[in-house]
This record gives structure tokens, C-alpha cells and sequence, in this order.
């Protein structure tokens, strides 16, 4: 097996919200971002325990690329208690708030990705106003409230370079199959003309900029 088969594996086994099909779509658009620039500058918003982190870093790696892996890892409203996505065991009990960093850790660690997958622990937008480096591809699955996507998308769309990636996840175009937020900030970035859709796999959009 390879490295990169091995890393899918692992991936595939990380508690999160990536079916198989969509984190190896994931993985196969990092790498064609990355051997076309290599070396390049990626993040992802919503890391939770490392699953797109793995799939992503798994190109990140193979293209000397770096990937930024940001969330303040409270968890979004559909995670806390009481709603459809809770897991007890990612409680901290100091507090009762969850907190996913540690398991995060253990992710990279154990994929032995900590050389290239670096995590930003804190709120998205905070980070993203003091963070000016290009994005030569940006993957886009935090909160999913209409306010929180939608900073998302005001703040961290423009670093994206021309002829970069911006992926984006849990867009719905049926809204029986889930929230709108997501497919309508995946509309707001083709009506800017700014980018184009290349790809689909299931929920999972990937644009290209202009
Ligand atoms: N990509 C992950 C799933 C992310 S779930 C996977 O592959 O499994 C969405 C994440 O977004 C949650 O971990 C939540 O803590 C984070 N999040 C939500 N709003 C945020 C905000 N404003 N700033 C930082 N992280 C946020
Ligand atoms: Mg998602």
C-alpha cells in the first residue's frame, strides 16, 4: 500500500462528517491543486477530529503543500447536546463544553501529518482578519448557520489566488436533504463570477477562481 492509500485508509476511520466517496474526492482535487503548485498554502474552516485534515493532508504531504486546519473546536449548534450531531465522549468534563482539539491531535499525530497539517484554534472570522497569506486552495465546512457560513465566505473567499481551489462541503440544492446556507454561499460564488464549478461528488463542490 501506498503512503497515500494508507493516509485514505486512516482517514476513513476518523470519527467526522465525510463519507468515504467525498473525502477521496477530497484528497484527488488537493493533489491536482498541489502538482500544480506545489508548495502551496491551503486551509480548511471546520476541523473537528481531523477526518477532511486527513484526507486533505494526505495531498498536502505529497505536494509539499502546508494545510492551516482552523476551528475553535467547541463545535457547531448541530453538535451540542440536545442536537442531532452530539457525541457525549467529546464532553471536556472541566467545564462541560466539547472540545475536540485533543482528539484532533491524536488524528494528525497518528497519521504522522503534524509536518504538514498545522492547526489555528480559534473563531473564523477572528483568524481570518489577521491572516493575509493566499490560499491556494480553501475548503469550506464550519458552522453551517446562515450568519456563520456566510462570514465565512465574506472573509476567507477573497485569499483565495487566481486559479485556486475553493471547496466547498454539505451543499444541498434539494432543501429536504439539508440547511441552505452552504449551497447558497456555493451560489453567491458563482454569481461573482469570480469562480467556476469543476466538480460535484455528493455534497462536496469544488470551484475554480478565475
Ligand atoms: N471537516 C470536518 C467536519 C467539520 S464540522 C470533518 O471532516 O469531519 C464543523 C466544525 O466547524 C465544528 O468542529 C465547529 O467547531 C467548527 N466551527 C463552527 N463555527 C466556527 C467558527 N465560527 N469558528 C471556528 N470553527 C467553527
Ligand atoms: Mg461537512
Amino acid at each position: 500500500m501506498t503512503r497515500l492509500d494508507e493516509l485514505i485508509a486512516f482517514a476513513r476511520s476518523v470519527k467526522g462528517f465525510m463519507p468515504d466517496d467525498e473525502g477521496e474526492a477530497l484528497t484527488r482535487h488537493a493533489l491536482a491543486a498541489g502538482t500544480e503548485r506545489p508548495q502551496g498554502t491551503w486551509l480548511e474552516v471546520g476541523a473537528w477530529c481531523g477526518k477532511s485534515a486527513t484526507y486533505l493532508g494526505a495531498a498536502a504531504e505529497a505536494t509539499r503543500s502546508v494545510l492551516y486546519s482552523l476551528d475553535h473546536h467547541h463545535g457547531s449548534e448541530e453538535n451540542q447536546a440536545g442536537w442531532e450531531h452530539f457525541d457525549p465522549s467529546l464532553v471536556d468534563p472541566t467545564d462541560g463544553r466539547l472540545n475536540t482539539l485533543p482528539t484532533w491531535q491524536r488524528t494528525i499525530a497518528d497519521a504522522k501529518l503534524e509536518h504538514c497539517v498545522v492547526g489555528l484554534v480559534g473563531p473564523s472570522v477572528t483568524v481570518a482578519e489577521h491572516f493575509a497569506q493566499p490560499l491556494d486552495l480553501l475548503f469550506i465546512d464550519g458552522g453551517h448557520g446562515h450568519e456563520v457560513a456566510w462570514a465565512d465566505y465574506e472573509h476567507w473567499t477573497p485569499k483565495v489566488t487566481s486559479g485556486g481551489y475553493l471547496l466547498i462541503h454539505d451543499v444541498f440544492p434539494d432543501p429536504a436533504d439539508g440547511g441552505r446556507p452552504p449551497y447558497e454561499i456555493f451560489l453567491a460564488a458563482l454569481d461573482s463570477g469570480l469562480f467556476t464549478e469543476t466538480a460535484a461528488v455528493g455534497s462536496l463542490r469544488v470551484l475554480r477562481r478565475a
